[in-house]
Protein backbone atom coordinates (compact mmCIF):
# COMPACT_ATOMS: atom_id res chain seq x y z
CA UNK A 1 0.00 0.00 0.00
CA UNK A 2 1.35 3.65 -1.06
CA UNK A 3 2.28 5.73 1.57
CA UNK A 4 -0.16 8.94 2.00
CA UNK A 5 1.79 12.03 1.96
CA UNK A 6 -1.59 14.24 3.32
CA UNK A 7 -0.81 11.85 6.41
CA UNK A 8 2.73 12.74 6.30
CA UNK A 9 2.94 8.98 6.25
CA UNK A 10 7.24 8.25 6.63
CA UNK A 11 7.36 4.87 8.33
CA UNK A 12 10.05 3.76 10.56
CA UNK A 13 12.28 0.81 8.92
CA UNK A 14 15.25 0.63 11.09
CA UNK A 15 15.28 -1.85 13.54
CA UNK A 16 18.24 -0.79 15.40
CA UNK A 17 16.34 2.99 16.10
CA UNK A 18 13.02 1.29 16.34
CA UNK A 19 14.95 -0.91 19.43
CA UNK A 20 16.68 2.75 20.95
CA UNK A 21 12.88 4.13 20.94
CA UNK A 22 11.44 1.48 22.77
CA UNK A 23 14.88 1.53 25.33
CA UNK A 24 14.29 5.71 25.93
CA UNK A 25 10.14 4.78 25.88
CA UNK A 26 10.71 1.78 28.93
CA UNK A 27 7.71 0.27 28.95
CA UNK A 28 6.57 -1.28 31.96
CA UNK A 29 3.45 -2.95 33.25
CA UNK A 30 1.44 -0.60 34.83
CA UNK A 31 2.46 2.31 32.38
CA UNK A 32 -0.88 3.47 30.15
CA UNK A 33 0.57 4.35 27.40
CA UNK A 34 -1.02 6.34 24.22
CA UNK A 35 0.36 6.21 20.85
CA UNK A 36 -0.49 9.16 18.20
CA UNK A 37 -0.22 7.68 14.69
CA UNK A 38 0.60 4.00 15.17
CA UNK A 39 0.56 3.74 11.48
CA UNK A 40 1.45 0.12 10.50
CA UNK A 41 3.11 -0.70 14.21
CA UNK A 42 6.11 -0.18 13.84
CA UNK A 43 6.47 0.85 17.66
CA UNK A 44 3.46 -0.62 18.73
CA UNK A 45 4.31 -4.21 18.19
CA UNK A 46 7.94 -3.79 20.49
CA UNK A 47 5.97 -2.10 23.23
CA UNK A 48 3.63 -4.99 23.17
CA UNK A 49 6.04 -7.44 23.85
CA UNK A 50 6.77 -5.50 26.72
CA UNK A 51 3.44 -4.67 28.47
CA UNK A 52 -0.10 -6.12 27.85
CA UNK A 53 -2.04 -2.93 26.40
CA UNK A 54 -2.12 0.12 24.60
CA UNK A 55 -4.28 2.78 23.38
CA UNK A 56 -3.61 4.13 20.01
CA UNK A 57 -5.32 7.52 17.40
CA UNK A 58 -4.69 6.84 13.92
CA UNK A 59 -6.13 8.90 10.90
CA UNK A 60 -6.34 6.46 8.67
CA UNK A 61 -8.93 3.58 7.98
CA UNK A 62 -6.13 1.90 5.60
CA UNK A 63 -3.93 1.42 8.95
CA UNK A 64 -6.50 0.70 10.96
CA UNK A 65 -7.47 -2.25 9.24
CA UNK A 66 -3.45 -3.21 8.79
CA UNK A 67 -2.95 -2.81 13.17
CA UNK A 68 -6.71 -5.05 13.12
CA UNK A 69 -5.48 -7.97 11.20
CA UNK A 70 -2.00 -8.12 13.43
CA UNK A 71 -2.89 -7.13 17.00
CA UNK A 72 -5.89 -8.68 19.12
CA UNK A 73 -8.11 -6.23 20.26
CA UNK A 74 -7.58 -7.65 23.79
CA UNK A 75 -4.09 -5.60 23.60
CA UNK A 76 -5.03 -2.53 21.47
CA UNK A 77 -7.69 -0.21 21.78
CA UNK A 78 -8.04 1.79 18.24
CA UNK A 79 -9.54 5.34 17.91
CA UNK A 80 -10.39 5.84 14.38
CA UNK A 81 -9.54 10.09 15.09
CA UNK A 82 -7.88 13.07 13.98
CA UNK A 83 -5.55 13.61 16.85
CA UNK A 84 -6.26 17.40 16.31
CA UNK A 85 -10.51 16.40 17.62
CA UNK A 86 -9.44 15.07 20.96
CA UNK A 87 -10.28 16.98 23.97
CA UNK A 88 -8.18 17.71 27.22
CA UNK A 89 -9.23 15.21 28.81
CA UNK A 90 -8.94 12.23 26.77
CA UNK A 91 -5.06 12.60 27.43
CA UNK A 92 -5.40 12.99 31.60
CA UNK A 93 -5.65 9.27 31.74
CA UNK A 94 -2.39 8.49 30.14
CA UNK A 95 1.21 8.35 31.92
CA UNK A 96 3.27 8.20 28.92
CA UNK A 97 2.59 9.67 25.42
CA UNK A 98 4.23 8.73 21.99
CA UNK A 99 4.42 8.83 18.28
CA UNK A 100 6.52 9.26 15.13
CA UNK A 101 4.13 12.38 14.71
CA UNK A 102 2.89 13.66 11.64
CA UNK A 103 5.44 16.05 10.85
CA UNK A 104 2.36 18.51 9.04
CA UNK A 105 1.27 19.25 12.19
CA UNK A 106 3.86 18.01 15.05
CA UNK A 107 4.18 21.28 16.38
CA UNK A 108 0.33 21.80 16.51
CA UNK A 109 -0.06 18.24 18.62
CA UNK A 110 3.07 18.86 21.12
CA UNK A 111 1.27 22.97 21.89
CA UNK A 112 -1.84 21.19 22.03
CA UNK A 113 -0.60 18.80 25.17
CA UNK A 114 0.57 21.77 27.29
CA UNK A 115 -2.63 22.02 28.17
CA UNK A 116 -3.13 18.98 29.37
CA UNK A 117 -2.06 18.60 33.56
CA UNK A 118 -1.56 14.74 34.51
CA UNK A 119 1.85 15.13 36.29
CA UNK A 120 3.12 12.78 35.54
CA UNK A 121 2.93 12.43 31.79
CA UNK A 122 6.32 11.91 29.67
CA UNK A 123 6.20 12.50 25.87
CA UNK A 124 8.54 10.88 23.21
CA UNK A 125 8.05 12.32 20.00
CA UNK A 126 10.22 11.60 16.76
CA UNK A 127 9.68 15.27 14.95
CA UNK A 128 12.03 17.00 12.27
CA UNK A 129 14.98 17.72 13.57
CA UNK A 130 14.72 21.71 13.29
CA UNK A 131 11.64 21.28 15.46
CA UNK A 132 13.33 19.18 18.04
CA UNK A 133 16.74 22.00 17.62
CA UNK A 134 13.81 24.72 18.69
CA UNK A 135 12.26 22.88 21.44
CA UNK A 136 15.47 22.08 23.33
CA UNK A 137 17.33 25.16 22.86
CA UNK A 138 18.68 27.39 25.53
CA UNK A 139 18.80 31.13 25.66
CA UNK A 140 21.38 33.14 23.08
CA UNK A 141 21.57 29.63 20.57
CA UNK A 142 19.98 30.18 17.09
CA UNK A 143 17.07 28.31 17.55
CA UNK A 144 15.65 29.71 20.48
CA UNK A 145 12.19 31.25 20.26
CA UNK A 146 8.53 31.14 20.34
CA UNK A 147 8.44 27.29 20.61
CA UNK A 148 11.60 26.96 23.35
CA UNK A 149 10.45 29.51 26.01
CA UNK A 150 6.33 28.07 25.21
CA UNK A 151 7.22 24.27 25.70
CA UNK A 152 10.48 24.99 28.39
CA UNK A 153 7.56 26.34 30.74
CA UNK A 154 5.92 23.42 30.47
CA UNK A 155 8.14 20.57 30.40
CA UNK A 156 11.96 19.33 30.40
CA UNK A 157 13.35 19.03 27.31
CA UNK A 158 15.47 17.06 25.41
CA UNK A 159 16.82 15.63 22.33
CA UNK A 160 17.84 12.38 22.53
CA UNK A 161 19.12 11.23 18.82
CA UNK A 162 19.17 12.06 15.52
CA UNK A 163 17.52 9.75 12.63
CA UNK A 164 19.03 9.97 9.05
CA UNK A 165 16.26 9.56 6.22
CA UNK A 166 16.92 6.12 5.54
CA UNK A 167 15.70 4.93 8.85
CA UNK A 168 12.18 5.60 7.21
CA UNK A 169 9.50 4.06 3.95
CA UNK A 170 9.19 6.22 2.05
CA UNK A 171 12.77 8.48 2.90
CA UNK A 172 11.95 11.79 4.06
CA UNK A 173 14.01 14.45 2.83
CA UNK A 174 14.72 16.22 6.14
CA UNK A 175 16.49 14.17 9.43
CA UNK A 176 14.60 13.46 11.97
CA UNK A 177 15.15 13.37 15.99
CA UNK A 178 13.61 11.68 18.86
CA UNK A 179 12.83 13.77 21.82
CA UNK A 180 11.52 13.78 25.64
CA UNK A 181 9.59 15.56 26.96
CA UNK A 182 8.75 15.70 31.10
CA UNK A 183 6.32 17.87 32.54
CA UNK A 184 7.61 20.21 35.13
CA UNK A 185 6.02 20.09 38.69
CA UNK A 186 6.06 24.13 39.73
CA UNK A 187 6.81 25.19 42.85
CA UNK A 188 7.81 28.82 43.01
CA UNK A 189 7.54 31.17 39.81
CA UNK A 190 4.33 30.31 38.12
CA UNK A 191 2.46 32.17 35.02
CA UNK A 192 -0.82 33.70 36.20
CA UNK A 193 -2.64 34.25 33.00
CA UNK A 194 -1.19 31.49 30.13
CA UNK A 195 -3.08 33.37 27.16
CA UNK A 196 -1.28 36.41 28.56
CA UNK A 197 2.50 34.76 28.80
CA UNK A 198 1.67 33.25 25.17
CA UNK A 199 0.69 36.80 24.02
CA UNK A 200 3.92 38.08 25.69
CA UNK A 201 6.21 35.47 23.94
CA UNK A 202 4.91 36.43 20.57
CA UNK A 203 5.02 40.16 20.96
CA UNK A 204 8.83 39.33 22.16
CA UNK A 205 9.98 37.33 19.15
CA UNK A 206 8.06 39.64 16.44
CA UNK A 207 11.26 41.02 15.54
CA UNK A 208 13.65 38.79 16.47
CA UNK A 209 16.65 40.93 15.46
CA UNK A 210 15.26 43.94 17.64
CA UNK A 211 15.47 45.14 21.04
CA UNK A 212 12.84 44.33 23.54
CA UNK A 213 12.37 47.65 24.27
CA UNK A 214 11.44 48.02 20.71
CA UNK A 215 9.38 45.46 20.07
CA UNK A 216 7.21 46.32 23.89
CA UNK A 217 6.94 50.04 22.23
CA UNK A 218 3.75 51.76 23.98
CA UNK A 219 3.55 48.79 26.47
CA UNK A 220 6.42 48.63 28.57
CA UNK A 221 8.50 51.93 29.36
CA UNK A 222 12.06 52.42 31.09
CA UNK A 223 10.97 52.39 34.74
CA UNK A 224 9.09 48.82 33.67
CA UNK A 225 12.44 47.40 32.42
CA UNK A 226 13.91 48.89 36.00
CA UNK A 227 10.98 47.59 38.36
CA UNK A 228 11.84 43.64 36.29
CA UNK A 229 15.68 44.24 36.32
CA UNK A 230 15.60 43.30 32.42
CA UNK A 231 17.82 45.52 30.58
CA UNK A 232 15.59 47.11 27.39
CA UNK A 233 18.47 46.38 25.13
CA UNK A 234 18.14 42.84 25.16
CA UNK A 235 17.15 40.63 22.54
CA UNK A 236 13.90 38.17 23.40
CA UNK A 237 16.80 35.46 22.60
CA UNK A 238 18.98 35.99 25.38
CA UNK A 239 16.30 35.94 27.41
CA UNK A 240 15.70 32.91 29.95
CA UNK A 241 12.34 31.40 30.57
CA UNK A 242 12.38 32.71 34.45
CA UNK A 243 12.64 36.09 33.09
CA UNK A 244 9.38 35.62 30.64
CA UNK A 245 7.73 34.28 33.76
CA UNK A 246 8.56 37.46 35.13
CA UNK A 247 7.42 39.89 32.39
CA UNK A 248 3.94 37.85 32.55
CA UNK A 249 3.53 38.22 36.08
CA UNK A 250 4.63 42.06 35.72
CA UNK A 251 2.09 42.63 32.83
CA UNK A 252 -0.70 40.83 34.82
CA UNK A 253 -0.25 42.13 37.97
CA UNK A 254 -0.09 45.35 36.69
CA UNK A 255 -3.04 45.28 34.31
CA UNK A 256 -0.65 46.83 31.35
CA UNK A 257 -2.49 46.53 28.07
CA UNK A 258 -0.64 44.82 25.28
CA UNK A 259 -3.54 44.60 22.99
CA UNK A 260 -2.61 47.43 21.20
N1 LIG B 1 4.17 5.06 13.86
C1 LIG B 1 4.33 4.68 12.49
C2 LIG B 1 5.79 4.43 12.20
O1 LIG B 1 6.63 4.93 12.95
O2 LIG B 1 6.09 3.71 11.23
C3 LIG B 1 3.75 5.73 11.53
C4 LIG B 1 4.33 7.12 11.67
S1 LIG B 1 3.87 8.24 10.36
C5 LIG B 1 5.18 9.40 10.46
C6 LIG B 1 2.52 9.20 11.07
C7 LIG B 1 1.23 8.46 11.35
O3 LIG B 1 0.26 9.38 11.86
C8 LIG B 1 0.58 7.82 10.14
O4 LIG B 1 0.16 6.52 10.44
C9 LIG B 1 -0.62 8.73 9.82
O5 LIG B 1 -1.68 8.07 9.16
C10 LIG B 1 -0.99 9.20 11.21
N2 LIG B 1 -1.69 10.51 11.23
C11 LIG B 1 -1.52 11.56 10.39
N3 LIG B 1 -2.30 12.58 10.73
C12 LIG B 1 -2.98 12.20 11.85
C13 LIG B 1 -3.95 12.83 12.68
N4 LIG B 1 -4.36 14.08 12.44
N5 LIG B 1 -4.45 12.13 13.74
C14 LIG B 1 -4.03 10.85 13.98
N6 LIG B 1 -3.12 10.19 13.22
C15 LIG B 1 -2.59 10.86 12.18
Amino acid sequence: MKAKKKFGQNFLVDRYFISQIIKEINPKIGDNILEIGPGKGAITDPILKKINHISVVEIDPDMIKILKNKISPINISILAEDILNMNNEFFEKFNKIIGNLPYYIATEIILKLTKIYSSSSELYFMVQKEVAERITAKPSNKSFGRLSVILQYYFDTELLFELPPVAFSPQPKITSAFIRLIRKTRVSSKVIDKDSFEQIIKIAFSQKRKTIKNNFKNILFDKDFLNLEISPTTRAETLTIEQFIRLENYVTQNNINFNC
